[in-house]
């Protein structure tokens, strides 16, 4: 073992000083970082959106600047997620989907349904649900826009097999936006949302929740 001199934890402190300067050279924001089985690396800066790269990466861009915390900024490591491969995708939300939606007794992937990332309950309550992605994977800016799909999908698995599909539908809309964390979703991802919902609304004579601004007054969404 390397004796421990003053020297060398002088050295230690230099080193240590000029990654972090590096970082903070380097900030461009912030991001969530994972990796590519949907496992939580850290989070630097405040923003959510996700990068995925290696543990190993993680720990040697930012390891040195307190647990991976690295609150004085962020080096752009890793691959966003929206411009990874089809396989990263899978593999990362499959991931996720293990850790979020425990509930959901036979979760599957489908790169070849839907233009867009979402997920579909097949059939009643304890049914398979299918996470759809493509390699546009416009739709899920964040990790709360994706918890937030899981939490509607886990309403279809527990709803009642006999209401029509706009009953059900806007049932577990109604409980996706009034989940705590739709409030960290992102801007875009809400909007998207309380136009499905208003549609739905349209379609089950839920007359006070046909337009997005009357669903953000009746519930009191503030964005
Ligand atoms: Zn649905």
């Amino acid at each position: 073992m390397k004796k421990l001199t003053k020297i060398n934890l002088k050295g230690l402190e230099k080193k240590m000083n000029v990654i972090c300067e590096d970082v903070q050279r380097n900030y461009v924001g912030g991001y969530a970082y994972y990796d590519q089985n949907g496992t939580k690396l850290g989070q630097v800066g405040n923003s959510t959106d996700i990068r995925i790269c290696s543990a190993d990466a993680y720990s040697t861009a930012f390891g040195s600047c307190g647990s991976g915390s690295a609150s004085s900024g962020s080096q752009v490591i890793g691959t966003s997620l929206v411009t990874s491969s089809f396989l990263v995708k899978e593999s990362f939300f499959q991931g996720m989907a293990d850790q979020y939606a425990d509930k959901y007794t036979n979760f599957q992937l489908d790169g070849m349904l839907g233009s867009e990332v979402g997920a579909q309950t097949v059939g009643c309550a304890g049914q398979s649900v299918t996470l759809s992605i493509n390699n546009n994977c416009s739709y899920v800016y964040n990790e709360q826009d994706l918890i937030s799909i899981l939490k509607h999908e886990n309403t279809h698995e527990t709803q009642d097999c006999s209401l029509d599909t706009n009953t059900s539908e806007f049932n577990a809309y109604y409980q996706q936006v009034t989940s705590p964390n739709f409030n960290n979703c992102d801007k875009a991802f809400k909007d998207g949302i309380l136009n499905s919902m208003a549609g739905y609304a349209s379609q089950c004579n839920k007359n006070e929740y046909t337009s997005v601004a009357d669903i953000k007054k009746m519930l009191g969404l503030n964005y």
